[in-house]
């Protein structure tokens, strides 16, 4: 049985990072896909564990090798999704998500069309820029770049299928838990996953 893919997006800042470590913490079967970045690393991200730090003329190769699912520019750098990760994954049965942004996410609709397509928004435009501004990690320059930023992303939510408010944690960990476990009860996945019990009812 091939894997599931889900891809979750949100404005940054609305929380989605943490919410999708706690979510594989608790979700057997899951995995992110670890993208390719020409950004720099923020204190204690690790190269290969958060991203794939590259240079700029790295990920170009790569767009020139067609490594990528799909990519974008995103705050003036470019992000990526390796093809060859995700297939390897998806073939081992494994389900995967893709944490990436509206740009990234049409065009891997496009080419997954199963895919599932999680929209998380936080609940206000002022608690969005108070995440924003308590994560202290970058400058106030960047700060306005990214609120404006996440307005634009957050205007792209109807394309989704589906849509999480992160207000409280725990519920919008549930909703998204309850996204992913609905997936793994349909018919299509059932029948592959329980093959064996459902012939098994059914023997003569
Ligand atoms: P950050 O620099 O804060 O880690 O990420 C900035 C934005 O880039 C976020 O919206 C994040 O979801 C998005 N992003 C991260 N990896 C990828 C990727 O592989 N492809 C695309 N299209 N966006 C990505």
């Amino acid at each position: 049985m091939t894997g599931k893919l889900f891809i979750i997006t949100a404005a940054s800042g609305t929380g989605k990072t943490s919410l999708v470590k706690q979510l594989l913490d608790r979700t057997d079967n899951l995995t992110v896909s670890i993208s390719h970045t020409t950004r720099s690393p923020r204190p204690g991200e690790t190269d290969g564990v958060h991203y794939h730090f590259v240079d700029k003329a790295a990920f170009e190769t790569l767009i020139g090798e067609s490594a990528f699912l799909e990519y974008a520019q995103v705050f003036d750098n470019y992000y990526g999704t390796s093809q060859k990760a995700v297939s390897d994954l998806l073939t081992k049965g494994v389900d995967v998500i893709l944490e990436i942004d509206w740009q990234g996410a049409l065009q891997v609709k496009q080419k997954f069309t199963d895919a599932v397509m999680i929209f998380i928004l936080p609940p206000s435009r002022d608690a969005l820029r108070t995440r924003l501004s308590g994560r202290g990690q970058d400058s106030q320059e960047v700060i306005e770049k990214r609120l404006a930023g996440s307005l634009t992303e957050m205007r792209q939510y109807d394309k989704f299928d589906y849509v999480v408010i992160n207000d409280d944690f725990e519920i919008a960990l549930a909703d998204l838990q309850t996204i992913i476990k609905s997936h793994r009860l349909t018919l299509n996945a059932q029948s592959v996953r329980n093959a064996a019990l459902i012939a098994g009812l059914f023997a003569d």
